[in-house]
């Protein structure tokens, strides 16, 4: 059986840019190494929700994995705290956070206390927490970042973010958002382990030494995106294939973790303009040996349009055309090319329109088209399609695609 390898630019599609002779930052860029893909492989355009729907990078990167995400996304904490590597049973609710500060009457005074760069011993502290019967996993993120997860019976989901996204205001304990008893048991619950959580963050001696320099302290968990998580069948229990995730931001490696992929780490892999996209495609090759699918993710495209940055935007895909030169020559590998949006720079957010499709290798039936871009795409051979039925047809080209009927 062939074995794939699946990049998504993020937010790769994009719209016609005057100062580039209404050409898409896509079209604009010299991508040999795509366009020879392209050439000898099959192209089209994707709606990754549904004609017409904007979708979020967590969401969007569901469905093209072949996951309905009316029925696997919850909210986006599950996702970043399986990226923390901290494992979820069906019932937990799991909620991202940071380390922020707030002064005696609990305004905020800064979100990410400065911009703690280790958490570790702050998450110690709480880690293991009971309260009603709730007990409450937290573990570090990156820098001011923390993943905390609520274990115990009867928890909801439908809470208020327990954050008021902005400083300068007061903090905000979680409501419950509906009249549910499991709803209201968890807003009280998480109410009261914020509450103890500020006043052991206060008497840890750590935060007094950074008072005594002169740096905020971290005396208070924001949480936010409380998501109720239950079992999430991996790449390999659906699609029988060992899955790899190469990716430097934290949602991505958490979208790989939450549908059971292995995490690769990869130095110089920084989810920035500056990311190693060599060393990202030379792990997906090596990665080949042991898995059947290597999702790689290289997000700056994403960064730049909402930036607005059109020409960067397009010579970060030359420098990622460029690194694809190292997938050149791999007979018996499909090669699939995406985005999981479009980030339009002229909007500078994500938009519905469709983003562009390439895949290349052993099965496909080669179309007419001889670029990588929005409207060559367009033209191509898959024709346009929506996001969920992306992988099905991954599959099909792997030949393991179930027969329907007699
Ligand atoms: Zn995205």
């Amino acid at each position: 059986m062939a074995k794939v390898i699946f990049i998504v630019m993020d937010g790769l599609g994009d719209r016609p840019v005057r100062e580039f002779g209404e050409k898409t930052p896509l079209e604009k860029a010299n991508t040999p190494n795509f366009d020879r893909f392209a050439a000898n492989g099959v192209c089209g355009l994707m709606y990754t929700l549904g004609r017409g729907r904007t979708p979020g990078s967590d969401i969007a990167h569901l469905a093209i994995f072949g996951y309905d995400p009316a029925k696997y996304y919850t909210g986006r904490g599950p996702i970043e705290v399986r990226g923390l590597g901290i494992p979820l049973l069906t019932g937990d609710v799991a909620l991202r956070g940071n380390f922020g500060t707030v002064d005696r009457c609990g305004i905020i005074i800064d979100r990410r206390a400065g911009r703690v760069r280790d958490v570790s011993e702050f998450a110690s502290a709480l880690d293991g927490t009971i309260i009603d019967g709730v007990t409450f996993v937290v573990k570090p993120g990156t820098a001011h970042r923390a993943g905390v997860v609520m274990r115990g019976p009867g928890l909801s989901a439908r809470i208020s973010d327990a954050d008021p996204h902005v400083g300068g205001v007061a903090v905000r304990p979680p409501e419950p958002l509906d009249a549910s008893a499991e709803a209201r048991h968890t807003a009280k619950a998480l109410s009261e382990f914020l509450e103890r959580a500020h006043s052991v963050l206060s008497g840890l001696p750590i935060n007094q030494n950074r008072e005594q320099q002169g740096l905020p302290p971290a005396n208070y968990l924001l949480v936010r995106g409380a998501g109720y998580y239950s079992n999430v069948p991996s790449i390999y229990e659906r699609c029988g294939l060992r899955a790899a995730c190469i990716a430097g931001g934290g949602l991505y490696k958490g979208i790989g973790a939450y549908l059971g992929m292995d995490l690769i780490v990869v130095p110089g892999a920084t989810a920035l303009p500056d990311t190693d996209v060599l060393a990202k495609f030379r792990a997906a090759v090596l990665a080949l040996e042991t898995h059947d699918f290597v999702f790689v993710h290289v997000k700056a495209a994403d960064s730049l349009g909402e930036d607005g940055n059109f020409q960067g935007k397009s010579d970060f895909i030359e420098r990622v055309d460029e690194a694809a030169s190292v997938l050149a020559g791999l007979d018996d590998v499909l090669i699939l090319v995406t985005g999981d949006h479009s980030t339009p720079c002229v909007l500078r957010k994500h938009s519905s329109d469709p983003v562009p499709v390439l895949v290349h290798g052993p099965g496909v039936r080669v179309d007419a088209v001889t670029s990588f871009g929005e409207r060559a795409c367009a033209l191509g051979g898959l024709g346009h399609f929506s996001g969920l039925e992306l992988m099905p047809q991954v599959l099909n080209l792997l030949g393991t695609s179930h027969l329907e009927g007699a």
